[in-house]
């Protein structure tokens, strides 16, 4: 069986490889507004993060999406952000189990 060749990318927090579907998408908008995609289609500049709390909260310590966004990226963002990113984190994971049923 050949594999297909899945996409890669970067976590901005911990910097390493991982495959987009393990990934968590923060979305620069046209309107400048910071916001977590689930859907990946987004249009705007885009970062990724694992989809993992330890990993926003590195790349909060380090504003990490500051420099992936090319934006400041105020604490209230960063607080807002860390919430939705507790919201989703099920949300994603279950997301991810039906993707790796198919
Ligand atoms: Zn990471």
């Amino acid at each position: 069986m050949r594999q297909r060749k899945v996409p890669l990318r970067k976590c901005v927090a911990c910097q390493q490889m991982m495959a987009k579907k393990e990934l968590i998408r923060v979305v620069k908008t046209p309107d400048d507004e910071i916001l977590i995609d689930l859907t990946g289609k987004k249009s705007g500049r885009g970062a990724y993060l694992c989809g993992k709390l330890s990993c926003f909260k590195l790349a909060k310590k380090s504003r990490a999406l500051d420099r992936a966004l090319k934006h400041s990226v105020g604490d209230q963002i960063y607080d807002q952000l860390e919430q939705d990113f507790i919201r989703v984190e099920d949300e994603f994971l279950a997301a991810k189990e039906e993707s790796d049923d198919e």
